[in-house]
């Protein structure tokens, strides 16, 4: 990886400072990079590029055919590099390759999908009951946009970001997660390539790596017109009130502690199955992960012990290892995090059903993996049920009424998503009209498009990514009204 991986008014750059950062593979803790930490001169430096890109004109006011161009030539860039970009995705995050190779085409979905919907995107005419008056609402784009992102799926939330930011013609400082940075650099080098064979200027796309400082740096800085900022609850509130400073637009992605309700009359195999993938898919460190099973009262000891039985034959390894079913925890500290979470509810009286080690493979000793976990008898009081614990804990409650399972579900900070199993189409609906949730998923979980809006209610965030108004966030809506044959008014008589 290359050491001058910043991108600044389209030239690759050491840091200002000369700092740098290794980054760790978590499932052996080699060091698979090292890769510039910028500082806030770097940040400024970025913006000052993005905000020169937009106010030349060239870039916004290019023809929406020729702009989109751009997101099409980055979705043929990432599906021809398919394997080197999973691999690298792998190495970073941890993950299984099967994961990244998802993430990629994900990925590539969301820039093709933002090139047509940015052609579609021509504004509407208002009918304003009115004779001789042409209304029209047009939608511009904000401006700079910084977009900041976690390290759970590094290539999939910056492009989730990146292609409705260009889609709508605004330039964009990105800050990746300082964690897994690399497929981040190398999504830049592919669009910095698409953005000149375009014709586009310099300081459209920019990058800065770095952790927090830097983040912080994007959030408050003046001339940063829209922060869309994906991570914890308490980075996001230090983002919203940073923000607040030159009232920024903001956009929020932030955690979920997401039920997954399981009626009596659900297809008991298929529940099983998916409370499974629901809840270790990656290691538990999915924001939509389903970490609270929410189970009828009637299921609880077969579900239970099925989810135990599937649990134990789960492939933790490496995620390069075609054998792997899941990989590591990102990092030793975020794995000592989870397994702190695991002893506090043991100690509040929860009963540890399987998992709660570490792996003893002597293959994987060196990574930062941890066995599913099952925390049976929990209750909406333990800290385990009430926090985002990010890592492959399942917490299990039981209901008898259909009220009772609704107000578990409902019973929490955060309002990202959720799934109800039941065979009965009419209680389906009602629970779905009941969750305070940004998605709710019925004899299902974890899929999405990126056709359908995605984020949270309450403390889950604020603003929707994905679908129309993924793009909505990224722009402004103006009201031209035009009169077309104005005569004096004479509202005043003199
Ligand atoms: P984090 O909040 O620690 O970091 C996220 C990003 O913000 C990183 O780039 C980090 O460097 C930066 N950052 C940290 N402090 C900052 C500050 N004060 N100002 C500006 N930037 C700052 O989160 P994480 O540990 O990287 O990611 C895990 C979290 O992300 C989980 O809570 C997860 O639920 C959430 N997440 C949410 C979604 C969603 O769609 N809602 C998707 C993925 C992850």
């Amino acid at each position: 990886m290359r050491p001058d991986s910043l991108l600044i008014d389209g030239s690759w750059r050491t840091a200002r400072a000369g700092g740098g950062r290794e980054i760790i593979d978590p499932c052996d803790a080699s060091v698979a990079a090292t890769v510039a930490e910028a500082d806030a001169g770097d940040v400024d430096a970025a913006v000052a590029a993005a905000k020169a890109a937009f106010r030349g004109g060239e870039w916004s006011g290019m023809p929406t055919a020729q702009r989109v161009a751009v997101l099409e030539a980055v979705a043929v860039a990432l599906q021809a590099n398919r394997d080197e970009i999973s691999h690298l995705e792998t190495r970073d995050t941890g993950k299984t390759l099967a994961e990244s190779e998802y993430d990629v085409d994900d990925s590539t979905a969301v820039y093709r999908y933002y090139a047509a919907l940015a052609a579609q995107d021509a504004g509407r005419v208002v009918d304003t009951g009115r004779a001789g008056v042409d209304s029209r609402i047009v939608y511009e784009p904000v401006g700079v946009c910084g977009l900041i992102t976690p390290w759970n799926y590094p290539l999939l939330q910056i492009s989730w970001k990146i292609a409705p930011a260009l889609a709508a013609g605004n330039t964009l400082v990105a800050k990746p997660s300082e964690l897994t940075p690399l497929t981040t650099i190398r999504l830049f080098e592919l669009l910095e390539t698409a953005l000149r064979e375009a014709g586009a200027p310099s300081g459209v796309a920019n990058l800065v790596l770095g952790g927090g400082v830097v983040g912080a740096a994007l959030a408050a800085h003046p001339d940063v017109d829209l922060v869309s900022f994906t991570g914890g609850a308490a980075s996001g509130k230090s983002v919203m009130t940073a923000a607040a400073s030159t009232v920024k637009k903001v956009a929020l992605e932030l955690g979920g502690k997401n039920p997954n309700i399981v009626f009596e009359d659900a297809d008991f195999e298929t529940a099983v199955d998916f409370a499974l993938t629901a809840a270790f898919l990656h290691s538990g460190q999915v924001c939509s992960a389903g970490s609270r099973l929410i189970l009828h009262r009637s299921l609880h000891e077969p579900f239970v012990a099925e989810l135990v039985r599937r649990a134990e034959l789960i492939r933790v390894g490496r995620g390069l290892d075609k054998e792997s079913e899941t990989g590591a925890l990102i990092s030793a500290a975020h794995r000592e995090k989870v397994e702190r979470y695991i002893a506090g509810a043991l100690a509040q009286g929860a009963a540890l059903r399987c998992g709660g080690v570490r792996p003893s493979d002597e293959q994987l000793q060196a990574g930062f993996f941890l066995r599913p976990t099952v925390l049976d008898d929990c209750h909406a009081g333990m800290t385990v049920v009430r926090e985002e614990v990010f890592g492959p804990v399942l917490t299990v409650e039981t209901f008898e009424t259909e009220d009772e399972a609704v107000e578990l579900a409902n019973d929490t900070p955060y309002g990202l998503a959720g799934a109800v199993w039941t065979t009965n189409e009419a209680r389906a609906a009602r629970v779905a009209g009941k969750l305070r949730l940004g998605t709710v998923w019925i004899n299902d979980y974890h899929p999405y498009v990126p056709q359908a809006e995605w984020g949270g209610y309450k403390q889950s965030g604020t603003g929707r990514e994905l679908g129309p108004s993924g793009l909505r966030e990224y722009q402004e809506t103006k009201h031209i009204w035009r009169t077309l044959d104005p005569k004096p008014q004479r509202w005043f008589s003199g």
